[in-house]
């Protein structure tokens, strides 16, 4: 609130630098798969009545827990359709939870409902992606940067218009621009009226969805050091939602990453980009693409499709895509007979080979040696179904392409891969989570992979 030394009201605050400012425990939200008319009726031809009810449930949120200090930028990276902008939305209540808290200053945001909750919305505020889309084209800057002064009763028509021509100054435009309509300016400009009309109702936690990523390069990072002015002088605090891991490393404290639903490592943004213990963040950082005109595209890419949330993996949900799942502790298998069949399994998986003799592919991927003991005898039946001299056309149904194997094959293979292997590491029984030492600073390091139990 304003006073007579702080007209525009910032300055103020309740909770000292670092302290905890937002707890979000086990915060989860599903939503119906399917909202149509035969929404939740699944058939059973095997049972009477050949029907079930129930609704299959999209799992966008998991069971997130995260703390956001007071003064701080939070980070939260993962690639699109990971949940970030889910979370982001239901942490402000834009979205109602399924399950969980939302602890902002040691109030629960979940159990808050009508008026209780429009009236803390103006210490919580968001900046969208869309800067054009996200203004409305009709209104005049003035109007738009005063609207959520209005809707919280916050000054007189003056002091509403005083304030907006500050904060237009404080965001880095002409105060006289007041009375211009969004199209006169910039993707840049218009961000920066965002940021203008976010910060009119003084809010203590600023929820930023992608703000920078449909700006220029060039203007990302002016905006960027813009919003960190803003951010040190009224002790404003971020999270802030980027895939775009240039971005989250130019402006954020510490770093979250997500993958489908999960958050999977948090740490300083140093300890992440320096120290990255996930095999997932590990990826994202090597997808990065490099600054060198002889190098086309990335260093390297994440294989395999991101799974669907509506039947996330079990256990550690990167499973399908992971390069380094765990070897199941039944086999006792050395770590190059894991790395060979794990290789293997992947490449079956992904048909990435063309069928060749089993010989080959025992050489191709076994250098000659198949795993000892039960490992190598599974591993031996997979091979049997993909070589190209093992069956006979007669034994595999007729209908495989020039090499004689087919769909059907490829599937049996896979399949006793999987079930064989895949699925009895501890992946894909536990769901990971574990608290590390950090190289870098001083803040705990948390990784979601069972790499480090
Ligand atoms: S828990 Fe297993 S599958 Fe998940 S990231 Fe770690 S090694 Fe990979």
């Amino acid at each position: 609130m304003s006073t007579p030394d702080d007209p525009i009201g910032f300055g103020e605050s309740d909770l000292a630098h670092g302290e905890t400012l937002l707890e979000v425990e086990e915060l989860t939200k599903h939503f119906p798969a399917d909202s149509g008319l035969l929404a939740g009726v699944n058939l059973e031809p095997g049972q009477f009545p050949p029907v079930s009810f129930g609704v299959d449930q999209v799992e966008a949120v998991d069971g997130v827990s995260l703390e956001i200090k007071k003064g701080e930028t939070l980070g939260l990276v993962g690639e699109s359709g990971c949940g970030k902008s889910t979370l982001g939305r239901t942490i402000l209540r834009l979205l109602d939870p399924t399950d969980g808290t939302i602890r902002f200053k040691g109030e629960d945001l979940a159990e808050l409902s009508g008026e209780e909750l429009r009236r803390k919305r103006s210490e919580i505020q968001m900046i969208f992606q869309d800067p054009q889309s996200s203004l409305d084209p009709r209104m005049k800057v003035g109007q738009i940067i005063e609207e959520p002064m209005r809707a919280h009763d916050m000054f007189d028509d003056e002091g509403r218009e005083a304030r907006a021509k500050e904060l237009l100054e404080k965001v880095g435009l002409d105060p006289r621009h007041y009375n211009r309509h969004p199209h006169a300016f910039s993707g840049g400009q218009r961000q920066r009226i965002n940021l203008a009309r976010a910060l009119s109702v003084d809010p203590d936690f600023v929820v930023c969805d992608e703000p920078v990523s449909a700006l220029d390069v060039s203007i990302q990072a002016q905006v960027m050091n813009t919003m960190e002015e803003l951010q040190a002088e009224f002790g404003l605090t971020y999270l802030f939602i980027a895939h775009d891991l240039s971005v989250i490393r130019h402006i954020s404290d510490r770093v979250a990453v997500m993958y489908l639903g999960h958050v999977v490592e948090v740490a300083e943004k140093e300890e992440l980009f320096e120290n990255p213990q996930h095999p997932y963040t590990k990826a994202l950082l090597e997808s990065i693409p490099v600054p060198d005109p002889r190098e086309s595209g990335a260093r390297g890419v994440l294989e395999g499709e991101v799974p669907s949330p509506q039947d996330p993996p079990s256990g550690c949900r990167f499973r399908t895509r992971c390069p380094r799942v765990i070897a199941p502790e039944e086999y006792e298998l050395t770590d190059e007979e894991w790395g060979h069949t794990r290789a293997f399994m992947r490449a079956v998986k992904r048909r990435t080979f063309e069928p060749m003799t089993a010989a080959d592919l025992r050489r191709e991927f076994f250098d000659g040696d198949l795993p000892r003991g039960g490992a190598g005898e599974i591993v031996d039946e997979a091979i049997g179904y993909v070589a190209t001299d093992r069956r006979t056309d007669d034994e595999r149904g007729g209908d495989g392409d020039e090499d004689g194997v087919t769909d059907d094959d490829w599937e049996r293979a896979t399949e006793l891969l999987l079930e064989s292997f895949a699925e009895r590491s501890i992946c894909a029984r536990e769901q990971p989570a574990y608290e590390l030492e950090a190289q870098h600073g001083s803040d705990p390091h948390f990784a979601a992979c069972h790499l480090h139990r």
